[in-house]
């Protein structure tokens, strides 16, 4: 109960999503009553409320049993409130720098929202988190800008063109469970569409009907003006990419670079590559490893890989399951310029995602799904801003600004400041 597990009990657990397995994993570790628990990436799929709830459950047990938590993460702005003492392995040989947050995070090249609003202002002492910035943000002389004032999420980003995935009514259930109750959505061309929403909420399952891989029971998916019924997934995907949340299942060949070289072999298009192979490779960070066997390499390389190899025909349609997964704040933000540019190439972009800071930098609208249908779809700043679950940082710190990302803030402020992070 402790994990929100007491509903799932009688479940297979290969059939759970992935935050709820997630969630069974730690239940299990839990249970051994160890008085060290070692976790990597526990909160990687878990929607923001879970992941809360998981971090205080363990905050808990540290505090009133003495469980011993060592836990790797790389969203930071999840867990800084709650680490009494951190570790940063810079890589590369660097040495590893330890101690407080308090004395780690200068160290550190890309840091929570909040810490990098505060360097940019000179805030002092430097806030952690969202609840020690507030104090600071009340009295701060950005409140006298106006109000409507932000960067992100309008503006250019909406441009609805073509409709380039069209979904009507969709019905699909497992078993006689049903997953997705009706849903209708429309994404455009050159458009980066966010979907969230709690665990088990049916997002998987959207994309995997998308893509041809689920049973769809009632309703239409079209996609580039095409009905994708009675057609094989392969066919599908001559027009859609889509990165699954397992990235291991895309991967079988001997090296990085011939993940790629199949898709275009599979595609017909290996004499006329829409993106140079090598370009795609140095884009997403993995140039050095271009030899490498990519099972042997870590989660959030994995990632990157699998990502190289659905992208490189440069679809119509991408569909991401947790694309962030694993990644370091540099990757992420490679992968956001990335998805920006080929946004603006008019591809259209379909996210599956539980990362608010994400959403907020790149997303045109934002879809919140529940128990298998949507629940809101409009701007990220009207469906993130006054959302308790889903606000990102600098929604929490001037609440009714419409400002999601610091730069929205700086650009209201009109301070001039580093938000340059890699
Ligand atoms: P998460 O954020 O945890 O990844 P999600 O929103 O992607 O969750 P889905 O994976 O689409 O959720 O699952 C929707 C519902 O369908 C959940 O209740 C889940 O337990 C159930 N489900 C998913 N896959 C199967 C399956 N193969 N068989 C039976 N039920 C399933």
């Amino acid at each position: 109960s402790l994990l929100g597990l007491t509903g799932l009990r009688r479940r297979q657990v290969g059939r759970l999503s992935g935050g709820e397995m997630q969630r069974v994993a730690i239940a299990s570790a839990l249970a051994l009553r160890t008085r060290v628990l070692a976790l990597d990436e526990p909160t990687s799929q878990l929607d923001p409320q879970s992941a809360e709830e998981l971090l205080d459950t363990l905050a808990r047990l540290n505090r009133e049993l003495g469980l011993t938590v060592v836990l790797s993460e790389h969203r930071l702005e999840r867990v800084v409130g709650y680490a009494t003492h951190m570790i940063y392995l810079g890589g590369d040989g660097l040495a590893p720098v330890s101690g407080p947050a308090r004395q780690v995070l200068p160290h550190i090249p890309l840091v929570p929202p909040v810490v990098e609003l505060g360097r940019v202002l000179g805030w002092q002492p430097l806030p952690l988190t969202v609840e020690e910035g507030l104090p600071l943000a009340r009295r701060s002389p950005l409140l006298a800008t106006a109000v409507a004032e932000r960067s992100s999420g309008e503006g250019p980003g909406v441009r609805p063109g073509v409709v380039a995935l069209l979904v009507r009514d969709l019905h699909v259930a497992y078993a006689d469970r049903p997953a997705l109750r009706g849903i209708d959505l429309a994404v455009h061309e050159g458009e980066v569409v966010a979907l969230m929403g709690r665990n088990g909420a049916g997002k998987t399952t959207l994309l995997r009907a998308v893509a041809g891989l689920a049973r769809v029971q009632q309703g239409e998916v079209t996609v580039g003006g095409r009905s994708i019924a009675g057609r094989s997934v392969a066919d599908i995907c001559r027009s859609v990419g889509y990165l699954p949340q397992n990235p291991n299942a895309l991967l079988f060949a001997d090296t990085v670079r011939e993940e790629i070289l199949i898709t275009l072999r599979n595609h017909g298009l290996q004499a006329h590559p829409p993106i140079p192979p090598a370009a795609l490779l140095e884009r997403l960070g993995l140039s050095e490893l271009a030899d490498a066997y990519p099972r042997d390499l870590s989660a959030g390389e994995r990632q990157r890989v699998a990502l190289a190899a659905i992208a490189a025909t440069h679809p119509a349609l991408l569909l991401l399951d947790e694309p962030t997964r694993g990644l370091d704040y540099c990757a992420k933000e490679a992968l956001l310029k990335l998805l920006q540019e080929w946004r603006d190439d008019g591809m259209a972009i379909l996210l599956v995602t539980h990362d608010v800071e994400l959403v907020a930098r790149v997303a045109d609208r934002v879809i919140l799904l529940e128990e298998g249908k949507i629940r809101v779809d409009g701007s990220p700043a009207s469906v993130l801003g006054d959302s308790p679950a889903f606000a990102p940082q600098m929604a929490r710190l001037f609440p009714g600004r419409g400002w999601l990302t610091v730069e929205d803030v700086l650009m209201a402020g009109r301070v001039t400041g580093s938000a340059d992070r890699c």
